[in-house]
């Protein structure tokens, strides 16, 4: 059971308002919405003001991407919101896409006159959101053409030059970088390929500006742990303490905390003092990523934990760069056997070898993730990487399926 919750100061409008209801258009209209932008540049500059940062995992700031492809030299120009979330841990994405489709496309027509677009496209992969943004789309008139793109749920689909791939019609993985999108995207057109609930953000900015700054600084989180503790999608302020956000769902024994879906590894004590900030936690060695946070209890074994995830990544490779193929499998084999009390002596030096290596050589973010989680493991949890080689674990036998059940979060 997944719990939706605010913990925005009254008052404030929440991106996961309304609760459980569907978005009326008439009311969405009366609140503002779909208001005709006479400045683009204008709010342009507010977006910049507000240092509003991309909300799909990279954390780059929304308004040098969107300057980015506006400065493109002349020529056609494509906008695509990104509703694709391969992360399992995360559900915003779908949630928005399923509850909130006309903020989202609100954005996507703002983002296209704030760069010069004349086409846009929703990009994703789940029936509810698809119908949602159809329905959306028959209410709505925005003054861009938009078409639906779907897609698979994988964890490199919503990558975003696996996203221009799809939406040109080939498969959804990701391509060697560069040209980047801006440079050279769907069609070959300079093109933004922009989070949902960073779209969000850019249509309630726009339609409450007194609101802009708090409105830049929140977070869509989702929140989940094994065991008979909830999950939860909530959108809290930025600087919230994650054991805030690990009591909101129960989770407050938590005795580590995997970041930012799989991308931002494992942290162990002093987990409970890091902040929500992408700053903040980069200083700490990791990172939010998408904002989803998995949450230990006192009995799951971080090693365990670790070789799934990873285990996990190496089965989600899209096997198209060498250095991903071997490298996510050496490290999920390596860790399962460590797991399993099976590791050789050299084990932990190959780990802790590889995890420096590997991060930036493939072609995508998933060998980085698999690296990040191994090496997060072995700087926080090296008393009990070293136990298992000894005696092995209880609590790991039989673990490491590969389906990452563990983290998965069902919509709300
Ligand atoms: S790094 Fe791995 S997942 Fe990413 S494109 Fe290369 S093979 Fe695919």
């Amino acid at each position: 059971m997944t719990g939706v919750y605010s913990l925005l100061p009254e008052g404030r409008h929440s991106l996961l308002a309304p609760l459980g209801g569907g978005e009326d258009i008439d009311g969405y209209l009366a609140a503002g919405g779909y208001a005709p932008l006479a400045a683009p540049d204008r709010l342009l500059d507010r977006i910049a003001a507000t240092g509003l940062r991309g909300r799909g995992g990279a954390g780059f700031p929304a308004a040098v991407k969107l300057r980015a492809v506006r400065d493109a030299p002349p020529g056609p120009r494509v906008v695509v919101a990104n509703g694709e979330e391969g992360e399992p841990g995360s559900v915003k994405g779908r949630w928005l896409l399923r509850h909130r489709p006309h903020v989202v496309l609100d954005g996507l027509r703002l983002a296209a006159a704030m760069t010069g677009a004349e086409r846009g496209f929703v990009y994703l992969s789940d029936d509810r959101a698809e119908q949602a943004v159809r329905q959306a789309l028959t209410e709505s008139a925005p003054e861009v053409r938009i078409d639906v793109v779907r897609t698979q749920h994988t964890y490199v689909a919503g990558e975003e030059s696996a996203v221009v791939r799809a939406v040109d019609g080939g498969p959804a993985l990701p391509t060697a970088k560069p040209p980047r999108p801006f440079e050279s995207g769907v069609g070959g057109a300079p093109t933004l390929v922009a989070n949902v609930e960073t779209l969000a953000r850019v249509a309630v900015m726009y339609s409450r500006p007194d609101e802009a700054d708090s409105v830049a600084g929140a977070h869509l989180v989702t929140l989940s742990g094994a065991g008979p503790a909830g999950a939860a999608l909530a959108e809290v302020p930025a600087g919230t303490h994650l054991k805030v956000l690990a009591d909101l769902c129960g989770h407050g024994t938590a005795t580590a905390v995997v970041l930012g879906g799989m991308f931002g590894g494992l942290y162990g004590e002093g987990w409970t003092d890091l902040p929500l900030d992408h700053d903040r936690l980069k200083e700490a060695g990791g990172a939010l990523g998408c904002g989803a946070l998995h949450f230990l209890r006192p009995e799951d074994c971080p090693v365990g934990v670790a070789a799934e995830a990873t285990a996990y990544l190496a089965a989600q490779s899209a096997r198209q760069c060498g250095v991903c193929v071997s490298g996510t499998g050496a490290l999920a084999a390596t860790l399962a056997a460590a797991a399993r009390g099976e590791a050789g002596h050299d084990s932990v030096d190959k780990l802790r070898r590889w995890s420096q290596q590997l991060p930036g050589r493939g072609a995508c973010g998933l060998l980085d993730a698999a690296a990040r989680i191994v090496g997060s493991l072995l700087a926080h949890f090296p008393d009990r990487v070293d136990a298992h080689r000894r005696s092995g674990c209880p609590a790991c036998e039989g673990a490491a399926p590969e389906n990452g059940r563990r983290f998965t979060v069902p919509v709300p």
